[in-house]
This record gives structure tokens, C-alpha cells and sequence, in this order.
């Protein structure tokens, strides 16, 4: 899987239900937190756990979050559908990456791939033979070196595990998709393992009146459903884990400023672009999410920086094909929960947080935390040290795709707005400042294992937002001009090569996932 870290989910294991066993979970919410959330835990859990799921059709979803970073592949290795056969039921494409338009200058065009740049050569990353160069006069993009970038240049795509014997990773990709038939697609998948689905809008939710645990929902039928572990993936609403159990929310908005979007669908134009675009305006950055047949757009935004009006023209008047929905305004609060579990309530999606859009990470955390929660699948005893560590390697995976997110907007060089002198100057965290310190002197860049984004990751957005090191490692300094020059020949020609042979991503998608008549 590229380079991106793997998040475990499956395996063959089955939760084992002896003892003191939940014998009940209760899902609250039927979007794609709430579908994924059913869908693998009957999955992993057999015909040994029940499930019930409740959802509003009158509430709905929020309907957006259609981007998705490669860990979402293991959605069909778990639920066993072929890559193909889910992409062909969702109207998905395939995205290798996110190109970034006006970050750091106006003018300015980088992506941010999900696979590896260049080539390791001895005891240096590739990005130090790259800095060396640039010290030498060589001056050459650090897309050339990365397959996912030469091969969105081209509006290429194909499978590629590794170039050959040349040490060259293959093609990091994740999907494109139509949230609202994911969520389809997920409930068929949960309904055929048995989950049961209520339809009902719950008024009211019953405490043990002495642990404090939650009992039942009660539905405006007057109905009571009951059960031993909650899943609250009821939306920003967190109606169990916010409302009923008062669990707080920690406010970003100082770091990641935007609370606003505006959504709206478009027409599909070709080509078909294996790439998620995010455009950055005055007051925020706008979203191109191709699916087979439309584009899903979006404006995020601070509303306290521009107008819902102003918002809309600009969307409007950037899209690319003719609107086919009208334009929706939705509002957030960029944060995360104190606690992602709390007595015998796990929440999940935007019920536990919400950090913006810029990465796809959304889905991602809904997927780690069903991860997590099925590695610490309690027992009726609800043991402490367990929800402890699940709430701790939760707030870490959210602060440091926190502080992923707030580098492209610290980073930048604009002065043409009062958002842009905001972000430039806000307070960052000093885990990002210290990162940005480390790899502004001589690039160098270490992460914790459990962090979500690569190494290379970071190298991309540093340079793409135009942080580059001030020098190079010490042992790149040995390297001569000429050794430098066909090192970083060889490394393109070999990527550019195969991406010359690979199809049009819409001719692959035309192959092997062109989308299905819907029923
Ligand atoms: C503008 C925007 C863009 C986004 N883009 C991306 C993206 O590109 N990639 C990504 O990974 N994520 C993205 N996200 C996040 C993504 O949309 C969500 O993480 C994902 O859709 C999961 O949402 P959810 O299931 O938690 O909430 P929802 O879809 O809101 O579902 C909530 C469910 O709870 C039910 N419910 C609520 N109250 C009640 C009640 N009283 N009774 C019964 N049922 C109730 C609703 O009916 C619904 O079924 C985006 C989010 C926003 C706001």
C-alpha cells in the first residue's frame, strides 16, 4: 500500500463473545461513519453480536465527503467486495493525490501525491540529492520524481506495484466517491449480515441513573432501543456522546479558521482527472472532486472573513461544468472531542470532531477509529485502561493530521487578504513548529510511527508551500554536479517511461469500473 502507514482493521479474527459479552450495539446515524461502522463490526463480529442501526431519513446526512486517502482500500479487502465492483456501484474514480492552487503565492500549482518522491541513494533521502542540486544551479521541479505527479500530469492510471527491479515504488492511489451511494452500498453490505435497520428520529436518551451509562434512545414513535455499547455516529448534532453524556468539545478555530462551506454538483468535463484539486481563494479554498459522471465542488470558508454571498459567486464562477444541484451552506466548528469514548459510548465520524476537508482525512478517522475500537472491543465490564488508551491514540492521531492541515495554511507567502495575514501569523502548535524548524535547517524530518502522514508527505507540502531548507545533509555535499544531474535523469526517465505506457484514466475506468445502471 504505497507509502502510506496501513491501519489495521481485519483479519479473520472474530470478537469473542464468551463471558461477560456485549451482546448488543446500537449504532446511531446512517451516514458513512454510521454504515462503515455497521458494515465491519458485523463483519468482524459474525451473527454473535447484534447490531441496530437508527437514522432519520427526514434529518438525512450531510452528503458531502466523496475524497478519500488510500487507507480506504482496505474497505474492500474487509468487506470483502473487489476494488472494482465497489467502484462501479459508488461512481468512483481514482485519485493519486491533491493538487494545490494558490497556496503559497497566487499563481503557485503543486501536488501532494500519495506515493513516494525519488529514490533513496545510499544513506540519503531523495530529497537531499534534490537540495544538493538546487545548491549546484540544477533547478528541477520535485514532482519530476514522483510516479503520482508525472502520472496526474498526464491524467494517467493504472495498478503499478513497483517499477521493475529499480527500487521505485509503484502508484500510491484512494477513490473518488458519491457519498450518499457509499452509504447505500454499505447498508446493503450491514442489512445482508444481518443489521438491523429503525427508522426514527430519537428524541430523548436514557441514563443509568447511578454509572451514567447510556440505556436506551427513544424514537418520536415513543420506542425505546436499547443495548450495551452505543456507537454515536449521529453527525455534528453528537447527540450521544455531546448532548447526553456533556462530553466538550476543544475549539481550532484559531489554527484551522475556516467554519463554512458552500456545496454544489456540476456537470463532468473531460479529461477525467485522477486528482482531488483544492484552489485557494481570499478567504479559504475550493474542492474539484471528479466522479465518473459530475464533479462534486465545494467553497470552504471563514465566515468571518467573507460573505455566504461572496462565497457562492466565487464557487459558482470557478466551476467547470453547468451546476446540477443547487449550491448548499454548510457550517462547522474545526475541533475534536475530549473524549472519543465515554462510559459505554464511542463516537465516531462528525459526531467526535471536525478538522475541515483540505486532506480527505474525515473518512480515514472514521475507518481507524472502527480499527481501534474492534482491537479494544470491551467486554460489560467497560474496563478504564482500555478506553484510556483508545481516547489517547485517538487525540493523537487527530493532532497530528491537525497540525498537517494548518502547515498549508501557516505556510504561505500571502498578504493579499485578512484571512491570508491571519493564517501567516496565527499561533501554529509547537509540535508543527518544531517540525518546520528541523527540516527549514537542513531537511531533515522524523514522525511517530502511529502518525498518519508519510514522510513524504510532508516533503511535498513543504516545498509545495515553498519551506525549503536553508542547506542540505553533510554527506550530500560530497556529491559533484555531474553525479547529481544524471542521478535525478535516471530517476525521471524510469518514472516517466512507465507512465507513458499506462492508459487514460478515463479509458481504465471505461475497462474495468464504469458505473453501473443504478437502481
Ligand atoms: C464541507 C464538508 C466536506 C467534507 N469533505 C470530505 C472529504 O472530502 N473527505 C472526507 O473523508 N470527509 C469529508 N467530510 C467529512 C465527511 O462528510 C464525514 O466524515 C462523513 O460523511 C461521515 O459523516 P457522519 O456519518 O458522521 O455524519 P452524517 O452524514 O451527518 O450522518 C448523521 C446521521 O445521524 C442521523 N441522525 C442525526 N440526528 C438524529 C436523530 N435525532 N435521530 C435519528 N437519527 C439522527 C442522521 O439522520 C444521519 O443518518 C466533509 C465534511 C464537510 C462538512
Amino acid at each position: 500500500m504505497a507509502t502510506f502507514k496501513g491501519v489495521r482493521i481485519f483479519g479473520k479474527a472474530v470478537i469473542s463473545m464468551q463471558g461477560k459479552q456485549i451482546s448488543k450495539v446500537v449504532v446511531v446515524g446512517g451516514g458513512t461513519a454510521g454504515w462503515m461502522a455497521a458494515a465491519l463490526l458485523s463483519r468482524v463480529a459474525g451473527h454473535g453480536l447484534e447490531i441496530e442501526l437508527v437514522e432519520s431519513e427526514e434529518i438525512g446526512t450531510v452528503g458531502v465527503g466523496e475524497a478519500t486517502i488510500p487507507q480506504i482500500r482496505f474497505i474492500c479487502d474487509a468487506l470483502q467486495i473487489p476494488e472494482a465492483e465497489f467502484l462501479s456501484r459508488i461512481n468512483g474514480t481514482y485519485k493519486v493525490g491533491i493538487e494545490f492552487v494558490n497556496w503559497a503565492r497566487i499563481g503557485d500549482r503543486y501536488i501532494h501525491t500519495f506515493g513516494d518522491v525519488g529514490r533513496r541513494l545510499g544513506v540519503l533521502d531523495f530529497h537531499q540529492v534534490w537540495l544538493r542540486a538546487r545548491e549546484l544551479g540544477i533547478d528541477r521541479d520535485i514532482a519530476e520524481f514522483s510516479f503520482g505527479a508525472l502520472a496526474a500530469r498526464d491524467n494517467k492510471f493504472d495498478h503499478v506495484d513497483q517499477i521493475g527491479n529499480t527500487g521505485l515504488l509503484g502508484l500510491g492511489y484512494a477513490f473518488h466517491f458519491d457519498a450518499t451511494l457509499v452509504a447505500k452500498l454499505l447498508r446493503e453490505i450491514s442489512e445482508a449480515r444481518g443489521v438491523k435497520r429503525t427508522e426514527g428520529k430519537i428524541r430523548d436518551v436514557h441514563l443509568d441513573s447511578e454509572s451514567g451509562f447510556i440505556e436506551s434512545v427513544e424514537l418520536e414513535s415513543g420506542d425505546k432501543v436499547a443495548g450495551d455499547l452505543f456507537v454515536d455516529c449521529s453527525g455534528f448534532r453528537s447527540l450521544l456522546l455531546g448532548d447526553a453524556l456533556g462530553v466538550d468539545y476543544i475549539d481550532w478555530s484559531d489554527m484551522l479558521p475556516a467554519n463554512s462551506a458552500i456545496a454544489v454538483q456540476c456537470e463532468g468535463v473531460d479529461p477525467l482527472l485522477p486528482y482531488t484539486r483544492a484552489t485557494a481563494h481570499s478567504a479559504g479554498w475550493q474542492w474539484r472532486i471528479p466522479l465518473q459522471n459530475r464533479i462534486g465542488n465545494g467553497h470552504v470558508f471563514s465566515n468571518q472573513y467573507m460573505s455566504d454571498d461572496e462565497a457562492q459567486n466565487i464557487l459558482m464562477s470557478n466551476l467547470d461544468g453547468k451546476p446540477v444541484t443547487e449550491p448548499r451552506v454548510l457550517r462547522f466548528t474545526t475541533g475534536k472531542r475530549e473524549k472519543f469514548w465515554h462510559k459505554n459510548c464511542v463516537g465516531l465520524g462528525l459526531a467526535i470532531g471536525f478538522m475541515e476537508p483540505l486532506e480527505s482525512t474525515s473518512i480515514h478517522l472514521v475507518q481507524s477509529g472502527i480499527g481501534r475500537l474492534i482491537d479494544l472491543f470491551p467486554t460489560s465490564e467497560f474496563t478504564a485502561v482500555d478506553i484510556d488508551e483508545y481516547n489517547r491514540r485517538t487525540h493523537f492521531e487527530f493532532d497530528s493530521i491537525r497540525d498537517f492541515l494548518i502547515l498549508h495554511y501557516n505556510a504561505t507567502e500571502r498578504d493579499d487578504s485578512d484571512f491570508w495575514n491571519y493564517c501567516r501569523t496565527m499561533k501554529i502548535p509547537d509540535t508543527l513548529q518544531h517540525k518546520m524548524d528541523l527540516w527549514g535547517a537542513h531537511g531533515r524530518f522524523y514522525r511517530n510511527e502511529d502518525e498518519l502522514f508519510t514522510h513524504a508527505s510532508w516533503i511535498q507540502v513543504f516545498i509545495g508551500q515553498r519551506i525549503i531548507p536553508g542547506d542540505c545533509h553533510g554527506i550530500a555535499k560530497v556529491l559533484g554536479k555531474d553525479d547529481v544531474d544524471d542521478y535525478l535523469k535516471q530517476v525521471n526517465s524510469m518514472l516517466q517511461q512507465t507512465v507513458d505506457k499506462m492508459p487514460a484514466h478515463r479509458d481504465f475506468i471505461d475497462k474495468t469500473c464504469a458505473m453501473r445502471a443504478m437502481d
